[in-house]
């Protein structure tokens, strides 16, 4: 496989050289001096895009641990949660409440479109018992490109009493989340998506209310305690089990290109980037899944043409151009493709994804005149 592909997946994303000399590094004594420094250094960098002051831990697990690990750590069995799903994320944070003997209120909004707040405001006002002790929430639904009103909810949330536990795994880095000006309790994400690097890392932050809840759950649980992982890292800047070290020296470099960028400017590169490839789709005459309104700066949902047989197309596109897309999941996995734009994207990786997509798709007997997509991005990048 040629080395330089055009990798415009949902994540793990392309890691740019940097970031992997920087994972070639040597290991080191797991208690020592050099992983004290970088665990302090990366800590404090993650409170920076997480945007908080807040407790920020670390932890051995992809994404979905770190969602377990957000309700094991805050709830007992048979709390009522209140989970928010527009899409196959959402509905996994269900689905992990539901395996965990929670009391699961799942509230299904439709795939493409967000979660509606009113709605919303109707449940949780109708709660006077306050018996929903938390509400799960996507941030970006990345199975259809849905960004949802975060800032909203967590405030209807606040004004109920329950924890907000979110899932930010398709976001932080990459889509613009305010941990502590929002509000929110528990924000779990990943390495691998919006920050760049190898998987092997999820990171949470913690809010003093959700620290209340932690010292009232009643699940039985040995490595996600999260009070063994605050106590080690305030009292030896360390993890209290061997952390992954390989992914940690990545992420560290990640958020090193992330900050030299300034992260305001990383946001507004994937708006504009976003911005760019919706207006190429659209003019090579590809319906796009999801309204600009609510539409995720970090992934895209393309409706297929019925015609066309995607999994061979995407192969096609894939071997012959060069430019990596990812499938549909859930109940879009035959309807749609995914166009991932998180990380180290740029202009040239829309320019570069967009004309293969013509070529194929014209192969594949699209009537898409060639250019027409690429013209429409280069113009929303000239202005
Ligand atoms: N949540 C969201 C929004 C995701 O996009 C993903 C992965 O794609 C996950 C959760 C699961 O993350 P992981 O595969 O790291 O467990």
């Amino acid at each position: 496989m040629k080395e330089k592909r055009c990798m415009l997946l949902p994540g793990p994303v392309y890691t740019p050289e940097r970031i992997r000399n920087a994972m070639s590094k040597q290991m080191v004594e797991r208690r020592g001096e050099d992983i004290k420094q970088l665990s302090k250094e990366l800590i404090r960098d993650l409170k920076k895009v997480f945007k908080t002051e807040r407790d920020v831990l670390f932890f051995v697990a992809s994404g979905t641990g770190g969602m377990e690990l957000a309700l094991v750590n805050t709830l007992s069995p048979g709390d009522k949660v209140l989970a928010l799903s527009c899409g196959n994320f959402g509905d996994r944070f269900a689905d992990i409440a539901v395996a965990m003997g929670l009391n699961v209120v799942v509230e299904r909004f439709p795939s493409g479109k967000p979660v509606d707040i009113d709605c919303v405001r109707k449940i949780l006002q109708k709660d006077e018992e306050k018996d929903i002790k938390a509400v799960l929430i996507t941030h970006n639904e990345t199975s259809t490109g849905v960004v949802n009103d975060l800032e909203a909810i967590s405030q209807l949330t606040r004004e109920h009493g329950a924890l907000s536990l979110v899932d930010a795994v398709s976001s932080l880095g990459c889509v613009d989340i305010r941990t502590d000006e929002w509000g929110l309790d528990v924000v779990v994400s990943a390495s691998q998506k919006g920050l760049m690097s190898a998987p092997g890392i999820a990171m949470v932050s913690i809010s003093p209310k959700a620290w209340e809840a932690v010292e009232k759950s009643r699940y039985p649980k040995y490595y996600w305690d999260i009070r063994r992982f605050k106590k080690f890292n305030e009292e030896k800047s360390l993890t209290p089990y061997t952390p992954a070290m390989t992914a940690m020296y990545g992420l560290k470099e990640a958020l090193n290109m992330v900050l030299e960028e300034g992260y305001e400017n990383v946001l507004e590169r994937h708006r504009l980037i976003t911005k760019a490839l919706r207006a190429g789709l659209e003019a090579i005459g590809l319906e796009l899944l999801v309204d600009e309104a609510y539409a995720s700066p970090s992934v895209t949902a393309v409706k297929f043409p019925e015609t066309i047989d995607s999994t061979a197309w995407r192969k096609a596109l894939r071997n012959k151009y060069w430019v990596s897309t990812a499938g549909g999941l859930g109940d879009l996995i035959d309807t749609t493709f995914r166009i991932g734009h998180m990380g180290y994207i740029g202009r040239e990786d829309i320019i570069t994804g967009l004309s293969g997509i013509e070529l194929s798709l014209r192969e594949y007997g699209f009537p898409v005149e060639i250019g027409t997509g690429v013209a429409a991005a280069q113009k929303v990048f000239a202005e």
